[in-house]
């Protein structure tokens, strides 16, 4: 098992370019039940990185763990060390509503605002003060629509609520809530477990858009998406970080055993 974890982490550090954020040693635990165990890894801020392994392998886990959303789980603790551009986002002096900003989420299901589409985006500029007036609100709200590829198809219904949008547009509105806030990192966690195949390739195309411009990390047990969207796949297995590189090295010459048999479906 050694040898495995010692490519994982050779190949977690082996990366071109200063990484976008650094996890070390990274453990988590729901209360004595450890989820995550020892994981290192670098996301670069110009690829797309893919989480995959088999259902309850620690994907979700790991991934709240770089904008700090395990603190909102009580039974929930990280040890180990996090940093965004190098600074540790763990610090006591850290504010997480900041944080959260920075590294924004996209969840499995997408779960717009009870509020207007224009509202939707509106929210977070506000909050954090990005519009000094309703022109700049304006600007923001339709440039990050225009971003998540969804504007021509809500610019004329604005102050319709978000939730009477279909399931892949209410997804895009949540990564346009996201992109709002002018963040460096986007987490997606499953973005299209829900969607059909039409609205996930919707949601594929725009990741291809959106790349470069944030550092996106996409969970995915989908291996077919993880091939399509992402230039760095990491596998994880039972909490471990298993195998971490270039996507088409891991699907066409996975170094380890686990890899392998996953990629050749041998689990699930
Ligand atoms: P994945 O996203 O890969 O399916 P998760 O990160 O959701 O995996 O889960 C990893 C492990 O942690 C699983 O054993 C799961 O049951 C456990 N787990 C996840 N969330 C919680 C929680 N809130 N409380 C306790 N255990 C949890
Ligand atoms: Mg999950």
């Amino acid at each position: 098992m050694t040898d495995l974890k010692d490519i994982a982490v050779a190949e977690a550090t082996a990366q071109s370019g200063t990484p976008k954020m650094t996890a070390r040693n990274v453990s988590v635990f729901y209360g004595d039940k450890m989820a995550i165990d020892d994981v290192s890894i670098d996301i670069s801020q110009e690829n797309v990185t893919a989480f995959i392994g088999p259902s309850g392998c620690g994907k979700s886990t790991f991934l709240r763990c770089l904008n700090r959303m395990n603190d909102t789980i009580p039974s929930a603790r990280v040890t180990g060390d996090i940093s965004l551009d190098g600074e540790d986002i763990y610090d006591s002096g850290m504010d997480v509503v900041q944080l959260r900003a920075r590294v924004g989420m996209v969840f499995q299901k997408p779960n717009p605002f009870p509020k207007s589409i224009y509202e939707n985006v509106a929210y977070g500029p506000r909050i954090h003060g990005l519009a000094a007036s309703k022109a700049e609100l304006d600007t923001i709200v339709e440039r990050s629509l225009k971003r998540a590829g969804l504007w021509d198809e809500v610019k004329d219904r604005l102050v319709e609520s978000g939730t009477a949008l279909s399931g892949g547009q209410q997804q895009r509105l949540c990564i346009a809530r996201a992109i709002a806030v002018d963040p460096e990192v986007i987490l997606m966690d499953e973005p299209c477990s829900a969607l059909d195949p039409i609205a996930t390739a919707k949601i594929e195309e725009l990741i291809h858009e959106l790349r470069g411009r944030y550092a996106i990390v996409i969970v995915t047990h989908h291996m077919q998406q993880a091939a399509r969207v992402s230039q760095r796949t990491a596998f994880f297995h039972l909490g471990s970080l298993v195998e971490y590189g270039e996507t088409t090295e891991i699907f066409t010459n996975p170094k380890a055993t686990r890899t392998k048999d996953y990629i050749t479906g041998r689990y699930g």
